[in-house]
């Protein structure tokens, strides 16, 4: 009745609903400090135990991690010297960049390109990957770019590169390497396969397409790769004679039948996803695109082929490499565009990891 009273409105049936309460609330005023007390007290000791939770979890929490610059060492057949040494990883990786990237590239590009190296360096010192260590003597990678990564020493940078500003180059590439020691790429825990190559012309490759005996990697699979254009491997145009052809084609096919003048006997009989050429048809047989390119030394299999005349191609290439894994101009191009080295190599390597090089791979790195 009380309730009803106070609130100046409601219904017999809300003086039923409400006669539970109002007895309650009619008990001794004793009754109700005392009870008010061990509400109080009960609401002191939940905030006392979550306040307790709370500071437990701040110190769970680690202060800012700390990068140990695992000491790793490789071995490395001098192709040039035809010596094997024996160098700090980072150290021989410093050498990789230099070789492989233009050092005025954006910082974020180079420190992608940097762990790109270092884990196709520890790839190949791990045995995986098409390493084949009898062709270094035994030593964990070469120095010879059609089988491993190209590397110069600091004293060979001028001549490479003659108009380069050796120190300054040199201090930027170091620091893309430092600033990313330790990372390596993984997927699902084992560390991959990062191929790389200087211009996509636009778009990837999946890796089967250039090696028809590797299956699809989950992580080399082909993306569109912007802002690559205005570099000067993105287009090539070269011509060759019909003699020429024929001299090179029967060179390497000694049964092959042509025709007539190129005109009647060069076809592209099939693309693949990303516009290069997967199958040519060349006289009376059918060659690989990748076969086509090492035959005549062309840039890419992403090709546009014209006939001059009857009997001279004119070939028009886009892009620079076999255009699997991450591009370098592409790289570049994202990095100008503010991206980080994590967003890059995200980007070109599906659904990859990037970490410090964990505790087994180190062991294993470590055994002769
Ligand atoms: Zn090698």
């Amino acid at each position: 009745m009380g309730l009803k009273l106070a609130w100046g409105q409601g219904s017999m049936n809300d003086i039923k609903n409400y006669e539970g309460i109002d007895l309650w609330l009619k008990e001794g005023n004793c009754l109700k400090k005392e009870k008010r007390k061990l509400i109080f007290l009960l609401a002191c000791l939940i905030v006392f135990f979550m306040l307790t939770k709370v500071l437990q979890k701040k110190e769970e929490v680690p202060q800012e991690t700390e990068i140990i610059v695992p000491d790793v060492e490789i071995t490395v057949y001098n192709a040039r010297e035809d010596v094997i040494q024996v160098m700090q990883l980072d150290e021989y990786l410093t050498g990789v960049v230099a070789a492989e990237m233009e050092a005025g590239f954006a910082l974020e590009a180079l420190k992608a390109q940097a762990i790109a190296a270092r884990t196709y360096a520890l790839g190949r010192a791990l045995g995986k990957y098409g390493s084949n260590m009898e062709r270094h003597l035994g030593a964990h990678v070469c120095t010879d770019s059609t089988h491993c990564q190209a590397w110069i020493p600091k004293e060979l940078y001028s001549t490479w590169y003659p108009k380069a500003d050796v120190e300054e180059n040199w201090t930027r590439i170091e620091q893309a390497v430092n600033e990313t020691s330790g990372l390596i790429l993984t997927y699902e825990g084992e560390i991959i396969n990062p191929l790389y190559h200087a211009n996509s012309g636009g778009i990837t490759e999946d890796i089967q397409e250039v090696w028809s005996s590797v299956n699809p990697v989950p992580y080399l699979q082909s993306v569109y790769s912007e802002g690559e254009a205005e570099y000067s491997s993105f287009e090539k145009k070269v011509t060759v004679s019909g003699e020429k052809v024929r001299e090179v084609l029967m060179k390497a096919y000694p049964e092959i039948v042509f025709l007539g003048p190129v005109s009647e006997d060069v076809q592209v009989i099939q693309y693949t996803g990303s516009r290069r050429v997967k199958d040519i048809q060349i006289g009376s047989i059918t060659i690989p695109g990748t076969k086509f390119r090492e035959l005549f030394s062309l840039y890419s299999t992403q090709m546009e082929i014209a006939f001059k005349g009857d009997d001279e191609l004119e070939i028009t290439t886009y892009g620079y490499g076999h255009g699997v894994g991450m591009s370098q101009c592409g790289a570049n191009a994202l990095a100008e565009k503010g991206k980080d080295f994590r967003y890059i190599l995200e980007y070109y390597y599906t659904g990859v990891d990037i970490e410090l090089i964990p505790e087994d791979i180190l062991l294993m790195s470590k055994e002769p």
